[in-house]
């Protein structure tokens, strides 16, 4: 990363942005911010795309407009967790932290919570491919995203009921999806095995052909723009009456204007210091097994309902995604749990994969209890927010871009306004864990 600094490291203006974090929401509210007019400096504690970003399953997942849990996991929810090499762990070391996480989580399972989760869920996720797609033009980048739709499979006949009921549920929230026959999906992926009994289409979603492609193709382009980077960590902040100062591991204090915190899993000590409020984010740590020798072996991004995990093409392989892992930020990832991926995809091929040179790898989605991200404005503007996009962090970067791009010029008549999505930001707002 090149460390020069636009904003005089002592000064600052109100016409400057310090960005925390370089994942796909810092990286993208880069781009937006500075196409607006502000004069962005983005800090990270490590390169560009290299946290939770780097490694997800590439797929734009419109479809996904419910929280992470519903009352009907709930007697289902002991036994997993228990099971150590199920889809869902928790490491019992981590369980008095993330206590209160689960207290909020089974609180918002009721259902008027429930069901403003699944609203803010559906206004982020309607509009984020017209804004993924304004964000790819804007920088040539197009090529990174392939708008082919995905498919849900199932393979046991007890299922079908299963993916009725979903379907339903997804129709009655507007989420297009088609039910496809065994053969007819094997027509379109002729690699599946016939255990593949058929499955649910969603037309109007989309992949990436590789995440990290996307955060770079985002950081040569802000850069281009003027956007500067600096590589260290910040350790706190303080708010005054004339901006905010950063202090940093290992450099100057660094004084700005306006903040934007968005360290993904990794902002809630920083929101503490900047607001005063304490956010119950925790992390669902994924895993993912990269296949190099896989290239080409689906066409589109393939999850499979019963074994739960994504398989993704990508132009370096073919990704397996997934699982959910409470163990919180400072435990070693265990890369079993990514090689099992692997074992879970036996069966639903013809041949069974190639695992020549597969690299696992481990990242922190970060997740509050209603499943809905912090998008917000605080200290009179001088402190943005932008994290929680839990699994949906790729899916809603462009669109929480846009927001953020709108929220940074409220009060400024100064600045040139080109809002895209306008929404009712009621939903993502940090005073909603306010003691
Ligand atoms: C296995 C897996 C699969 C997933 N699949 C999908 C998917 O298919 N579709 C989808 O939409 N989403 C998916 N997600 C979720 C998505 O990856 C995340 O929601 C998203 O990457 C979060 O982006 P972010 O920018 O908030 O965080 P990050 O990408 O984690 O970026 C945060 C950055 O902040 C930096 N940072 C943290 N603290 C500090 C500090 N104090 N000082 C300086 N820098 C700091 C970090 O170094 C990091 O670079 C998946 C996640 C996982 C783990």
């Amino acid at each position: 990363m090149d460390s020069q600094d636009p904003a005089s490291s002592g000064a600052s203006t109100n016409r400057d942005i310090t960005i925390v974090g370089a994942g796909i929401i810092g990286l993208t509210c880069a781009l937006s911010l500075s196409r607006q007019g502000w004069r962005v400096r983005v800090l990270d504690k490590q390169a560009p795309g290299m946290g939770a970003s780097y490694g997800n399953a590439g797929h734009m997942a419109t479809e996904q407009v419910f929280p992470i849990a519903d009352a009907s996991i709930l007697m289902r929810l002991p036994k997993m967790l228990m099971d150590p090499t199920g889809p869902l762990r928790l490491d019992w070391r981590h369980f008095p932290k993330a206590l209160p996480w689960f207290a909020r989580l089974l609180w918002n399972l009721r259902s008027t919570p429930y069901q403003s989760s699944v609203a803010g869920l559906r206004a982020l996720n309607e509009p984020s491919l017209a804004a993924w797609r304004r964000l790819l033009d804007a920088i040539n980048g197009r090529h990174l995203m392939k708008e082919d739709g995905s498919f849900l499979v199932y393979e046991e006949e007890r299922s079908r009921e299963t993916i009725n009921a979903l379907q339903s549920r997804m129709a009655s929230q507007q989420v297009t999806s088609e039910y496809w026959q065994g053969d007819a999906i094997r027509d379109k992926a002729p690699q599946l095995s016939e255990r593949i009994q058929g499955g649910l289409f969603f037309p109007e979603t989309a992949h990436v052909v590789n995440p990290w492609q996307v955060t770079d193709a985002l950081t040569q382009a802000a850069k281009a723009h003027g956007v500067t980077f600096q590589q260290d960590e910040v350790v706190s902040g303080d708010v005054d009456a004339q901006g905010v100062s950063l202090r940093m591991a290992n450099s100057p204090t660094v004084r700005t204007g306006k903040v934007l915190v968005a360290c993904g899993a990794h902002s809630a000590a920083l929101t503490t210091a900047l607001t005063g409020i304490n956010v119950p984010l925790d992390t669902e740590r994924g895993y993912h097994l990269m296949l190099p020798r896989e290239r080409g072996r689906l066409p589109v991004a393939i999850t499979s309902l019963e074994r739960r995990f994504i398989m993704t093409p990508m132009d370096d392989g073919l990704r397996l995604a997934g699982t959910v892992e409470f163990a919180g930020l400072h435990r070693p990832p265990n890369m079993d749990r990514a090689w099992k991926l692997q074992r879970l995809s036996q069966g639903l091929f013809k041949d069974d994969l190639d695992i020549a040179d597969a690299s696992p790898w481990m990242g922190f989605r970060p997740s509050l209890p209603d499943s809905l991200p912090i998008i917000d404005s605080a200290k009179d503007g001088k402190v943005l927010l932008a994290f929680g996009h839990h699994h949906l962090g790729l899916t809603q970067a462009a669109v929480t871009a846009e927001l953020i791009a709108n929220l940074a010029i409220q009060g400024d008549s100064s600045v040139p306004s080109a809002p895209h999505t306008a929404l009712d930001l009621s939903s993502y707002r940090l005073h909603r864990f306010a003691a």
